[in-house]
């Protein structure tokens, strides 16, 4: 069985409680209004990888960067369930915690009879759900205070985190360009670019 992945984070302290390994699928049809991932909407064939082989990677990375769990993010990862799932079961036989961000609402996802959706909620820790709404207040947010989702805490795991200090952004420096991750506004992120042109640097 094969996945197709936008890109994967080794390492993030904004996508989840505590450091994570990031995947974001590729793919998505909900056609938010918006949307600040739009490179990640077509389902075109981006990296396709066998769902094996890229657990025994993101195993080695959950080890290499003492990581306590995976995130997944998109694109859409329910539109690739089956193979989620895979990766997922996997994971969470390692003890590791998951998290899943997904656009449909809990409604879409409760009256969906997909077994794969079924075994996924069965699996993670932290589900956040719902549409982007290009509308709603502009600033920027941490994963667990955006407005526009739901969030629901599937396991006890983390029903006891303290939320005194989490970050909504980090940055990743590869050559000449700077790749971010995290909650940022639109208007935020527009003044950032700027800033960061300004001093020659591409923010992606
Ligand atoms: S669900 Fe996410 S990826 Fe899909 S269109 Fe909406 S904002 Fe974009």
């Amino acid at each position: 069985m094969n996945i197709n992945i936008s890109s994967i984070r080794f390492s993030s302290d904004v996508n989840g409680p505590g450091r994570r390994i990031v995947i974001w699928v590729q793919g998505c049809t909900l056609n938010c209004k918006g949307c600040f991932n739009e490179e990640q909407i077509p389902h075109i064939p981006k990296n396709i990888i066998n769902t094996e082989v890229f657990y025994n990677l993101v195993k080695k990375l959950l080890i290499k960067y003492n990581c306590e769990g995976i995130t997944f993010s998109g694109g859409e990862p329910l539109q690739q369930s089956k193979a989620v799932y895979d990766i997922i079961q996997r994971v969470k036989n390692d003890n590791y915690s998951i998290v899943l961000f997904t656009g449909y609402t809990i409604q879409e996802i409760e009256n969906d009879f997909n077994p794969h959706i079924i075994n996924i909620l069965e699996h993670i820790d932290i589900l956040i759900s719902g549409r982007f709404k290009q509308n709603n207040p502009s600033y920027s947010r941490t994963w667990f205070d955006n407005p526009d989702k739901q969030i629901r805490f599937l396991s006890d795991r983390y029903k006891q985190i303290n939320y005194d200090n989490v970050l909504n952004l980090e940055f990743n420096f590869n050559s000449d360009d700077l790749y971010y991750t995290g909650f940022l506004s639109k208007d935020d992120l527009s003044y950032l670019r700027e800033l960061f042109e300004e001093e020659d640097v591409l923010l992606l």
